[in-house]
């Protein structure tokens, strides 16, 4: 028998609450023909028992597969499931950010379609929602599929940013989330260009819930990150979350120009005082290498801030849409204020 204090309780006293609340899970595809059908099948049979009005809206980030095609395939099958398709391929944080824009729920739900994110976590989610939590977030426990590069990397990258930024991350927690409408209308409101959607997660603050899952394994192909795109996520969330790089080149720049104040002194007093003059080339050459070095590497920190400022500037959009399929609301009481999000 189960206590009443017991998570599984928990959720089970939560889901019977007889409310037709309205939940839109958001789900990024990027050439996942292969994962599409069984998403569904597998999330379609958890949701099957909730008293939610759900809807499940793919969005098809430029693949050149029959990603697109299974989607419009399910949704003549079922009338929840909407589609929206990007004119091209702008990667998964867009993608999840057209899904926020689209979403018209009291709650939204975000998580990957091949599977990794398992949809039997969904109940736990609703349960801490209606519970009282305005964003719950997904925390990959135990083992990982991720390669051991992979994980290590991750893990540093993270150490690293929580250290140098403001906002707090939470490793190990991916874009496996329930967001409720108030969190949803929050994050619509930044239209930043360099999306790193976990640190806006922390930085619009709300009561935050963490729940632990299980990695499941990739349904079918391969991750679309690779080592390089890791470099350009990390690049892009330490330059949206921290000055602390720009802190640092004023720093590197005072503390090099002490060495060299102390080094002419010492140069000219020898050469004065003592009437010897240092010897040259091999001194010459380390000093001028590394003080291009420091410049080279300041420099670049600035051009780094400074391309970003030139992308926020051209104010393009985030995505664009080629097709849009998106079911009808049904069933939407008029007393439901949080649940008519405003479009930023
Ligand atoms: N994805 C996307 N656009 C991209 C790359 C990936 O929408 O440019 C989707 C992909 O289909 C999957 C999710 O984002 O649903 C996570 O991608 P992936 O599994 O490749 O990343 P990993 O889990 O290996 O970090
Ligand atoms: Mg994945």
């Amino acid at each position: 028998m189960t206590t009443p204090e017991s998570p599984a309780a928990q959720t089970q006293h939560a889901i019977e609450k007889p409310i037709e609340r309205s939940i839109d899970i958001v789900v990024p595809a990027f050439n996942e023909e292969a994962c599409i059908e069984a998403f569904y099948e597998r999330t379609a049979a958890v949701i099957a028992g909730l008293p939610y009005t759900f809807r499940l809206l793919f969005i098809d980030d430029g693949s050149h597969d029959g990603t697109a095609a299974r989607c419009l395939a399910l949704a003549q099958r079922d009338p929840r499931v909407g589609l929206l398709r990007f004119s091209r391929n702008f990667g998964h944080q867009a993608a999840l950010t057209a899904g926020l824009d689209a979403a018209d729920a009291d709650a939204v739900i975000t998580l990957d379609a091949d599977l990794q994110h398992p949809p039997e976590m969904l109940p736990a989610f609703i349960a801490a929602w209606e519970n009282g939590a305005e964003i719950v977030s997904g925390v990959r426990q135990g083992a990982r599929t991720a390669s051991l590069g992979k994980r290590m990397s991750s893990a540093l990258f993270y150490r690293f940013l929580n250290t140098i930024s403001p906002v707090h991350v939470t490793p190990d927690s991916p874009d496996f989330r329930l967001l409720d409408a108030k969190a949803v209308r929050a994050i619509r409101r930044l239209r930043e260009q360099s999306r790193f959607l976990r640190g806006i997660y922390s930085w619009v603050g709300f009561k935050q819930v963490e729940l632990p899952y299980e990695e499941g394994d990739r349904q079918a192909g391969g991750t679309h990150y690779g080592a390089g795109d890791m470099l350009l996520f990390a690049l892009r969330a330490v330059l949206s979350f921290s000055r602390a790089p720009l802190r640092l080149a004023t720093y590197l720049g005072l503390a090099v120009s002490g060495l060299a104040f102390a080094f002419g002194v010492y140069a000219i007093v020898m050469n004065v005082v003592f009437h010897e003059v240092i010897r040259g080339w091999t001194s010459l050459a380390a000093l001028v290498s590394f003080l291009s070095g420091v410049q080279l590497l300041t420099l670049g920190v600035l051009g780094e801030y400074m391309g970003q400022v030139l992308e926020e500037s051209k104010q393009r959009p985030l995505y664009l849409v080629a097709e849009t399929r998106l079911p009808e609301l049904a069933g939407k009481r008029p007393e439901q204020p949080a649940s008519l999000p405003s479009r930023a």
